[in-house]
């Protein structure tokens, strides 16, 4: 099967690109992440999109174990060429699909574990890294490694939740708790984090207050509504400035019209052409890592979710592999 990067405009590319959809159909072949290469296809990777297909740690609706598997099945039509931010991100750097880390089941520990050392794998030799879920629980091990490699990170949240919860039943470790516990744990620059899109009832007041005790901005769902794209891209880059970034995307975001596959779905939600508006005004950021969680294919309607979930995802590696560039270019000169 040839691939996009040895045929078009009749030059070579130094990178494997997606499958050569005028050769093999779009809906043949496996369902790789845009029909890229796995990462044992291609001797270098530098952005690594990796599933997580974990949901201990829901507290409602199961089912985003099976998300990795839904969202690469919804990326089959995303193309190479992204005119929004005019970039193909498959001939900027080696994109790979890292397949899926296997994760224990029924230890929620030892499935964090397996998480954060997968991710410093992935990332060792400097790849940048895009984790599909999975429920949020795995938030926490994928800022760890981050953590790791670039110190406290800078964290853009787009969920309708805080997800600063406690505890649950008894369980520190849950999605509805990953951001405290990092905060907890020192993972986070806690000058510069910021929820995006939450909404909906909370248990009190306290909520609030806690959130915002750890150091949490927040621009609510209605924020986006009432101020626009521009201004909330404005706010979110003022406060990350040059650090390093991580963005996590609760498909809960989007509101349940736009993602109706989710766990625990919250009306008022923003629309997918807001969150990718948003994402696109993210560019130029030092974007270290990131992940798309959430996505309960059990509950999704003729790939609604998913679509909106690949879409999310591809605008997420387009800014890791403008990135990742940058840096190819720094290290190894205009012919990396
Ligand atoms: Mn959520
Ligand atoms: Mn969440």
């Amino acid at each position: 099967m040839s691939r996009d990067s040895s045929s078009a405009e009749g030059r070579t590319d130094p990178f494997v690109g997606p499958l050569d959809s005028s050769r093999t159909p779009r809906f043949a072949g496996p369902a790789t992440f845009a029909r890229l290469p796995r990462r044992d296809e291609v001797p270098r990777a530098d952005v690594v999109v990796a599933g997580v297909p974990f949901d201990t740690g829901v507290s409602y609706r199961p089912g985003a174990r099976f998300g990795p598997s839904h969202v690469r099945e919804s990326s089959r039509l995303l193309r190479p060429y992204h005119p929004a931010l005019d970039a193909s991100p498959f001939r900027l750097a080696q994109v790979v699909d890292g397949g899926d880390l296997a994760v224990n089941p029924f230890d929620i520990g030892a499935a964090l574990e397996t998480v954060q050392a997968g991710a410093a794998e992935l990332t060792a030799d400097g790849a940048r890294l895009l984790t599909v879920g999975g429920d949020h629980t795995i938030a926490l091990p994928l800022l760890r490694a981050a953590a790791e490699r670039h110190g406290p990170v800078a964290l853009v949240h787009f969920d309708a939740h805080l997800d600063t919860w406690d505890t649950y039943f008894g369980a520190e470790y849950t999605h509805g708790t990953p951001f405290r516990r990092a905060v907890e744990e020192g993972v986070l620059d806690t000058e510069a984090l910021c929820h995006v899109g939450t909404r909906g009832p909370l248990y009190g007041k306290k909520d609030l207050e806690d959130d915002r005790r750890f150091g949490f901005g927040i621009l609510t769902s209605a924020d986006v509504f009432h101020q626009g794209v521009a201004e909330v891209v404005q706010r979110i880059r003022e406060r990350v400035g040059g650090r390093p970034l991580y963005v996590s995307v609760d498909i809960d975001v989007l509101d349940p019209a736009h993602a109706p596959g989710t766990g625990t779905p919250e009306a008022g939600g923003m629309t997918s052409r807001e969150l990718l508006e948003i994402l696109r005004g993210l560019r130029g950021l030092d974007l270290v890592g990131a992940d798309v969680v959430e996505v309960s294919p059990p509950y999704d309607h003729a790939e609604l979710t998913g679509i909106a979930a690949s879409h999310v995802a591809y605008d997420l590696v387009t800014l890791l592999a403008l990135r990742r560039r940058t840096d190819l270019l720094d290290k190894e000169g205009p012919h990396a």
